[in-house]
């Protein structure tokens, strides 16, 4: 979610930017362009009645004739033990909402892609250790990110290891992890999952949406779907390649919006 994103370095017209501001300028750009943003309001379930969808919260209903789903994705979980239990209480989901609590402390982030990299380096201006678990042998960031890792002292690079458990009392303690069949037990008071994401698909699914194998939308080159008046855009499709960026996700959004429109003024292809 580019909200959670800490530094975004590749996205044209903003050579450093937090993932924060680049989402505020985004905001105040749709509503100087008249748009009616309507932010924060969890959609509970979508559906269609004649030629008209009908998106409700707990609360209102939103409806129209088109519909373009830009929902992207939600991070994988481990489904270990304690995970659930020490989520908010040391286990975490972003790091750039909660790395900051843990100044001075020991963490550890689970993954080794660009994602859990970032977050790695994010922790490690704060923490005085930061572990990177990796069930691999190689990280599999991008060169520079992994350049930065080596040379970043505070970072230990755990290699072929997968988490077991998550320990602690009030808030977390450790991490029982597994190295080649022998258990080990780090100490650590916050654990950043960081293994990627899945599709945030249910509503499209349940409206008939056609999802790929990676419950990914299945969109054309115009960003449409398979029903009718319904388009998608951003990480949640299976387009662009699936380059998951801020730029593809922007231009995405532009062709969705575009075919919305001819759409209602009835332009055919
Ligand atoms: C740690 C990290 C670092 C990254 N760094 C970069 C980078 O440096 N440069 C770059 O280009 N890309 C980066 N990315 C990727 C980038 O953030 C995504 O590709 C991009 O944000 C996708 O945009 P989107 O609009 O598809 O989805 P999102 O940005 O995820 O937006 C989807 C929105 O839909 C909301 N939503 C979901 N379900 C519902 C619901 N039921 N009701 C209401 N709202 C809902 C979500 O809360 C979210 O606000 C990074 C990603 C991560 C995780």
């Amino acid at each position: 979610m580019v909200s959670e994103t800490s530094t975004v370095e590749n996205y044209l017209g903003f050579p450093s930017i937090t993932g924060a501001e680049l989402s505020k300028k985004f905001e105040e750009h749709a509503r100087a362009a008249g748009a009616d943003v309507l932010l924060y309001k969890g959609i509970m379930s979508v559906k269609k009645a004649g030629n008209v969808f009908e998106v409700r919260t707990d609360k209102e209903s939103y409806s129209g004739r088109t519909l373009i789903f830009a929902l992207g994705t939600k991070r994988r979980q481990l489904e270990i033990p304690g995970e659930k239990e020490f989520r908010g209480r040391g286990v975490s989901y972003c790091v750039t909402c909660d790395g900051a609590l843990f100044r001075d402390k020991t963490t550890a982030v689970v993954g080794g892609r660009n994602a859990a990299a970032t977050a790695a380096l994010f922790l490690a201006k704060h923490c005085k250790k930061v572990y990177l678990i990796y069930r691999r042998d190689r990280l599999r960031s991008d060169s520079i990110l992994t350049k930065r890792i080596n040379d970043e002292e505070k970072i230990e690079v755990v290699y072929n290891s997968n988490p077991l458990e998550v320990k602690g009392d009030k808030s977390v303690k450790s991490v029982v992890i597994e190295t080649r069949g022998r258990k080990k037990e780090l100490a650590v008071d916050g654990l950043f999952v960081e293994i990627g994401a899945v599709p945030s698909t249910e509503l499209a699914g349940k409206l008939g949406v056609k999802l790929n194998g990676e419950n990914r939308i299945e969109v054309s080159p115009a960003m449409a779907t398979n029903i009718r008046g319904v388009f998608a855009a951003g990480d949640i499709t299976n387009g662009s390649n699936k380059f998951d960026q801020i730029a593809t996700s922007v231009g995405e959004g532009a062709i969705a919006a575009n075919s919305a429109f001819r759409f209602l003024r009835g332009i055919k292809d």
